[in-house]
């Protein structure tokens, strides 16, 4: 998944804690195996060399995975959507010529991308991928999917207060002893400095961050993301870096995602529609940064965010 993953964990001693955190690693890797867009031979990269319209039957994992991207692209509106691929490879290869893709290019792509091109049958457990030359990207929300089974692998083994990290997306159980939750901090938008703005204190939950703090090209003077809005299929302008906060790590991964589609106001009424969902939303325009909180940050799993002692 081209990420550190890192595990957090209190265990009544070492080799307990060295044994379990080896089976999460190793079902962390189980999944890149399955999931990669690195790996030529992955499951997925193998489901993508399907003709059109064949069903195609896949391991648990990846269907499962599916079942959750194609909830969150309904949610969204498609504003998150695996089948971007496509899309995606495009962009990546504007972003080292640095020039905008043509139009032609564009709406090529474009015809091989939509979620409801790809049709899921669990009975039999295959996937279809409806339209030609479709690419499924599992990017935005396979590092979450994979920290929320490395916790599950250790609290199945007795280890509940467990922290699983894979750089932005985070999967917390029950927090260290003696405290109400593990501390989480949300980098500012711009920092090149690791300074952090807020902490929160989590439970239970997932935490996850998107934003174009690290990965973002200039084109012609204008600042592209690396997430690729599925409408027009080049990557997002808006600067904005968006925290969800939802029960685990698999949705606040997408969440982030589809979020910073679909930008401030409509991200926002998403997330208040949600159940235990709750978002940040940093935005900067005109060299102006703008905070936006959703209805439930304050009381979703957090403790009352407490303002950092660095400068703001
Ligand atoms: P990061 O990889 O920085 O943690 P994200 O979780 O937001 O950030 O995932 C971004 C990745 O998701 C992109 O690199 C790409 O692989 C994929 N992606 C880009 N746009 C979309 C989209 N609209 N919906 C789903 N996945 C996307
Ligand atoms: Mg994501």
């Amino acid at each position: 998944m081209g990420t550190l993953f890192t595990i957090t964990l209190y265990a009544p001693e070492k080799a307990v804690a060295q044994n379990a955190a080896q089976a999460a690693f190793q079902r962390v890797a189980a999944l890149d195996e399955i999931m990669s867009d690195y790996q030529a031979d992955s499951e997925l990269m193998r489901l993508c060399e399907a003709p059109a319209g064949q069903p195609v039957r896949v391991s648990a994992e990846l269907f499962d995975v599916l079942i959750q991207a194609q909830k969150f692209s309904a949610i969204s509106d498609g504003a998150f959507d695996v089948t971007v691929g496509p899309q995606v490879r495009l962009w990546r290869f504007s972003r080292k010529k640095k020039a905008l893709p043509t139009p032609a290019q564009i709406n090529e792509a474009a015809s091989s991308v939509g979620y409801k091109k790809l049709r899921l049958d669990a009975n039999a457990r295959t996937v279809t991928l409806l339209a030609p030359h479709m690419g499924l990207d599992l990017g935005g929300i396979a590092k979450g999917y994979a920290a929320d089974q490395a916790l599950a692998i250790l609290q199945g083994r007795g280890l509940a207060r467990t922290l699983v990290a894979a750089s932005g997306d985070i999967a917390v159980g029950d927090p260290p002893p003696g405290q109400r939750g593990w501390r989480v901090s949300i980098a500012n938008m711009d920092a090149r400095t690791n300074e952090t703005t807020r902490y929160l204190l989590l439970r239970n939950a997932g935490i996850s961050t998107s934003g174009d703090t690290e990965q973002f090209t200039e084109i012609d003077g204008v600042r592209y993301s690396h997430i690729v809005n599925p409408r027009t299929g080049v990557g997002l302008t808006n600067r904005i870096q968006v925290t969800i906060i939802a029960p685990n790590a698999t949705t606040t991964d997408a969440l982030a995602t589809g979020v910073s589609v679909l930008g401030p106001d409509r991200g926002l009424a998403l997330v208040d529609k949600l159940p235990r969902t709750a978002a940040m939303i940093v935005t900067k325009r005109d060299g102006q940064t703008r905070v936006l909180t959703s209805r439930r940050f304050k009381s979703v799993f957090t403790e009352p965010v407490a303002t950092s002692k660095t400068k703001p």
